[in-house]
């Protein structure tokens, strides 16, 4: 296992080149005009599998011994991060169990399965997916690989900042949605190094703030799973390996509205013809809520993933 660190972030690059896409940045003049600003969104929407989380996933494999891989792995997700273990371990040979909540929206349980994973599922509201997770691990000698708190899978996800960066220059601010942190953290290493001046800002659904109520408190604050349209952001709480890299990095946490999500979703397709999951429009969101603030800035956005079935889109675009 690698350090979170970014040297750790560069060998995650150089782990996932020729595996992973390097995803393109999108400008719009529309956008621009809104924001009085010039915005560089990072589609991860339309990296392998939909979402960034190919990135930590097949870092975290392709870091792991021969031995361990031999025996395969486990991990509990909301969806993309299962989705890209089961990628990432058939590409890789790897055997891969898949704890999801039994109401996982169905596009994702059908890619996992479709990936060649093998699918478990639990009671989000009722059951502890971490401690199913380290019993099937300790049973059967499986490797777990959470979604989040791992050295590899920060270092994986800090790589789609690093490429931003290097594409972009320096900016002025990034905007990153937030769940636990994997991807805010491994953000925050790639920023440390590369544009130390761009203030980071993590994005959470406003009801689910835990991540927001821990950087005002100082500690880890725990909550009810949270009900938003962002599933991919209805973590309890950050990590104890992204917490500190969080609260030593970033600008501020903010928070968007259920409403607001749609209008960006819709903004997204209507204006730049990309399909963006609701949790994937979190940075823009907030970055369109901050609006006036932004003036004359080169902004950053992270559009995280871009897996949300298409009746489920249509609906919520709908207002159903
Ligand atoms: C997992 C996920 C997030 C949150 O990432 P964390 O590393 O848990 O903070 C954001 N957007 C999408 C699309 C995701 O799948």
């Amino acid at each position: 296992m690698n350090e979170a660190n970014y040297d750790g972030v560069l060998a995650a690059a150089r782990r996932i080149e020729g595996h992973a896409h390097r995803t393109p940045v999108a400008r719009s003049r529309t956008l621009d005009a809104e924001l009085g600003a010039r915005a560089h969104l990072k589609c991860e929407n339309l990296q392998r599998m939909g979402a960034f989380k190919f990135r930590g996933a097949f870092n975290a494999l392709a870091s792991l011994e021969p031995a361990r891989r031999k025996a395969g792995v486990v991990t509990f997700s909301s969806g993309n991060h299962a989705q890209a273990i089961a990628l990432s371990a058939s590409l890789l040979g790897i055997p891969a169990t898949i704890l999801m909540p039994e109401d996982a929206p169905a596009a994702k349980m059908a890619a996992t399965r479709g990936y060649g994973g093998r699918v478990v599922t639990y009671d989000r509201y009722r059951e502890d997916r971490e401690e199913i997770g380290r019993q099937l691990a300790e049973r059967d000698g499986l490797t777990l690989i959470p979604p989040y708190d791992h050295p590899d899978v920060i270092c994986g996800q800090g790589t789609a900042a690093r490429e931003l960066f290097e594409e972009v220059g320096e900016l002025d601010a990034l905007f990153v949605p937030l769940g636990g942190g994997g991807l805010l953290s491994g953000s925050a290493l790639a920023r440390q190094a590369l544009a130390p001046g761009c203030a980071l800002y993590g994005v959470e659904p406003e009801a689910g703030d835990d991540g927001r109520r821990s950087l005002r408190s100082g500690s880890i604050v725990h909550i009810e799973t949270p009900r938003t349209i962002a599933d991919g952001a209805q973590t309890q709480h950050l990590g104890t390996l992204t917490f500190p890299i969080i609260q030593r990095e970033v600008a501020d946490i903010l928070t968007v509205s259920d409403s607001e999500l749609v209008d960006t979703m819709r903004f997204l397709a209507e204006r730049m013809k990309l399909v963006v999951e609701p949790t994937g429009c979190l940075g823009l969101a907030a970055a369109r809520r901050m609006g006036a603030r932004l003036r004359g800035q080169r902004v950053g956005v992270l559009l995280s993933g871009g897996n949300v079935d298409m009746a489920r889109f249509a609906s919520l675009l709908a207002g159903t």
